[in-house]
């Protein structure tokens, strides 16, 4: 039966253990010179876009929709096909939350169920580039523009991927990322927007220290003494310490090779299930360099659930990736229906993640493919 092995986990070396350590033993546990400098080299990970780090990939949407200015009688148009973080954090500002229909293949945001969906009070189109393959990112930004709202990227799967040669971050006008343990790089918790927008970059920045304003410059009350900061917006405190930032940029110095391990127990996985009858394996796009963060296998005929309990049974920690955002109990109670997305529906319901991480060994993988094919007698 062998050990369980889960269905995603960090890679964490000694030189990550000893940039943790570096920051404990210095002067600056929260915001310091690790800050700053995680921000500048993430920022040549997504084509030189400017980056502010964030306490979550939730806090990161938080502060992208705030830098966005939704409120009450804005409209988002998103798919379901995420983790809830997406839509939650726009109703959290009081914006109304439209659900547009995936694509039925890859599970991203489909550019015209987008398109039918904008209306003159849509201010944001959050697209996700779901398990890591990136959205149709310039369609849909024009799509956006065209209705004049923004383009976010939820780009939780995807940070280090490019789309038609420009690197995810580099496109929408802003894309927002997660270091949770599970995904392609990590700092424990953490997250980031960033936004080749200096106005919205200004924004976010301010959102993520509690609105404080402390040019003088900028300031209604600049003469009120040397200590004087002050508040023109709400904002809240998702400022990530320096002690996680030095685990990011130590992380980003790996990033290119959990990328390149992702891909080849991807190609592994797909050389393996191609062939079996009763399952689908996941496309990519003419053009997407992606990250697999997930591979997101689909089981046909009904199966999922049985096989999801017999790889479970075998200690093969499957996931699935996502229950569609509005069938959660909270948009339920506020109005929203099964049956308002049908390729989203369709896709959750063959939906089944098999183990993808760096330090996952071919025969691991070998192990999660005979299983699969073992339930289906292939
Ligand atoms: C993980 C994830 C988030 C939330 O990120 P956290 O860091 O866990 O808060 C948001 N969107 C998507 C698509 C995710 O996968």
């Amino acid at each position: 039966m062998g050990d369980f092995l889960p269905y995603g986990r960090q890679s964490i070396s000694e030189e990550d253990i000893e940039a943790v350590v570096g920051v404990l033993r210095g002067d600056w546990l929260t915001t310091g010179p690790a800050v700053g400098q995680f921000e500048t080299d993430l920022a040549a990970h997504t084509g030189g876009t400017p980056a502010v780090a964030v306490t979550s990939g939730t806090a990161a949407l938080h502060v992208a929709y705030a830098a966005a200015g939704i409120g009450p009688g804005d409209e988002v148009v998103t798919s379901p096909m995420t983790f809830v973080a997406t839509a939650a954090t726009a109703a959290l500002h009081g914006a109304k939350v439209v659900f547009a229909d995936v694509e039925p293949d890859t599970g991203n945001l489909s550019v015209a169920a987008a398109k039918a969906a904008v209306t003159g009070r849509t201010k944001v189109v959050a697209a996700v580039d779901y398990a890591g393959l990136p959205a149709e990112l310039d369609e849909l930004a024009g799509v956006a523009h065209d209705a004049g709202a923004l383009l976010l990227e939820d780009a939780a799967h995807s940070v280090g991927g490019s789309w038609q040669g420009r690197a995810v971050g580099s496109i929408a006008d802003l894309t927002t990322f997660s270091f949770f343990p599970t995904k392609n790089l990590t700092t424990a918790e953490g997250g980031a927007v960033v936004t080749p927008r200096d106005d919205l970059l200004d924004r976010a920045r301010k959102f993520r220290n509690h609105g404080l304003v402390r040019d003088r410059a900028e300031q209604r009350y600049p003469d009120e003494g040397g200590w004087h900061q002050e508040v023109h917006e709400f904002g809240l405190n998702y400022r990530l310490p320096d002690v996680l930032c030095a685990l990011g940029s130590s992380q980003l110095k790996r990033l290119a090779e959990f990328k390149k391990r992702r891909a080849e127990i991807h190609a592994r996985y797909n050389a393996a299930l191609a062939d079996v009858d009763g399952v689908a394996t996941p496309p990519s796009r003419p053009g997407a360099d992606p990250v697999w963060h997930l591979y997101p296998l689909r089981v046909l005929d009904g199966r999922r659930r049985a096989l999801f309990d017999h790889l479970r049974g075998a200690g093969i920690g499957v996931q699935v990736n996502y229950i569609p955002a509005y069938w959660h109990p909270v948009f339920e109670d506020l109005g929203y229906r099964r049956g308002l997305c049908p390729n989203a529906e369709a896709y959750y319901a063959q939906e089944l993640s098999l183990p993808l991480f760096p330090s996952l060994t071919d025969a691991d993988v070998d192990r999660v493919a005979d299983a699969v094919r073992a339930f289906f007698g292939a």
